[in-house]
């Protein structure tokens, strides 16, 4: 099945598709002559993943901020007032699985965090920025996600 999403929130980003488990970006532009052109890019999404699903708005979610590389939502089960997911829109497992040519990835994934501290209001009083890896620091979702948390004390070091 292939799903269609119209896109009014990121610039220039038009349309997605999910095909045979890959996620088709359409990007609509000016050519130099004027005339309007479309750009596809596809990234790898897998079948058996929440965050995949999520970002193909196949399970639902309360979206706060997108681009064309990372998408962030509310934590279903926030432990600050301000719990939101950052996640690039590229299947990666974690942060233990990172390679070099992951880095625009993970500046995308700073960026959001900032804009979304300040859109949230806990920009200036500060908050945490968390990446979990494996078991011993309670990794339960096996798509990589920045935890961006605020809005109260955080006590450190964490439990
Ligand atoms: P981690 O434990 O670091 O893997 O974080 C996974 C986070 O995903 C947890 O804080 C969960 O509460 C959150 N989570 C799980 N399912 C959903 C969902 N459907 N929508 C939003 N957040 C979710």
């Amino acid at each position: 099945m292939v799903r269609l999403r119209q896109y009014s929130s990121v610039r220039n980003l038009v349309r997605t598709e999910v095909i045979a488990g890959t996620l088709v970006l359409a990007h609509a532009d000016l050519d130099r002559s004027g005339g309007a052109c479309l750009t596809l890019a596809h990234m790898e999404i897998a079948d058996d993943c929440l965050f995949c699903k999520i970002i193909s708005r196949t399970v639902p979610s309360v979206m706060v901020y997108e681009d064309d590389e990372v998408v962030a939502f509310r934590d279903i089960a926030p432990v600050a007032p301000v719990h939101v997911l950052i996640v690039p829109r590229r299947h990666i497992v974690d942060a233990g699985t990172l390679e070099r040519e992951d880095q625009s990835v993970l500046i995308a994934m700073f960026l959001a965090s900032k804009s979304i501290a300040y859109e949230e209001g806990i920009g200036a009083n500060g908050y945490r920025l968390t990446f979990n890896v494996g078991e011993d620091a309670g990794n339960s979702v096996a798509h990589l996600h920045l935890h961006l948390l605020g809005g109260r004390f955080l006590a450190w070091p964490p439990g």
